[in-house]
């Protein structure tokens, strides 16, 4: 299933035992989110609504990303995976993960490199992996508008600015 953009797509469907004020603190908390590294990528240049940037929902899992040219910063929450067969198996925990990475500046592009990571967290509540996953986005941000885009490729320690 492709990932489609968080408010598209239904929180509900993937944890039907999330109802009440929790489901809607969860969902506040994620339109909060969205609003905010929409403003960011605006305010930085970048468009947040170009396809696999924003907050979107693949599967059971929350992505969220922002590129600027060779700089990108990401968020992902996943839920656990199947030993066996690799699929989604039912939370808890939500994993959260955190980065502002560049593209590779070698010929024969290896990926991405993480800059800097915030730090990993296992949550066993579905809110409070949402509040997670917005303290992540917050340090994503004030990190974005700390340092000039353009500092985040001279700092790859991999493949140092000659
Ligand atoms: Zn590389």
């Amino acid at each position: 299933m492709p990932p489609v953009p968080f408010d598209q797509g239904d929180l509900g469907e993937h944890r039907p035992e999330v109802t009440g004020e929790t489901a809607a603190a969860i969902t506040a908390a994620l339109r909060r989110i969205a609003d905010r590294i929409e403003q960011f990528a605006a305010d930085l240049g970048g468009d947040a609504d170009s396809p696999g940037c924003g907050l979107e929902i693949a599967g059971v899992d929350l992505t969220l990303r922002v590129d600027f040219d060779d700089v990108a910063f990401g968020a992902d929450l996943d839920t656990p995976r199947d030993p066996m067969t690799f699929g989604a198996a039912p939370p808890p925990p939500w994993s959260l993960r955190a980065a502002i990475e560049v593209r590779c500046a070698e010929p024969a592009d290896c990926g991405m490199h993480a800059i800097e990571e915030w730090r990993d967290a296992d949550y066993d509540d579905p809110l409070e992996a949402a509040l997670g996953l917005e303290q992540a986005v917050e340090w994503l941000i004030r990190r974005g508008r700390e340092e000039p885009l353009g500092r985040w490729r001279e700092r790859d320690p991999r493949h140092p600015a000659r």
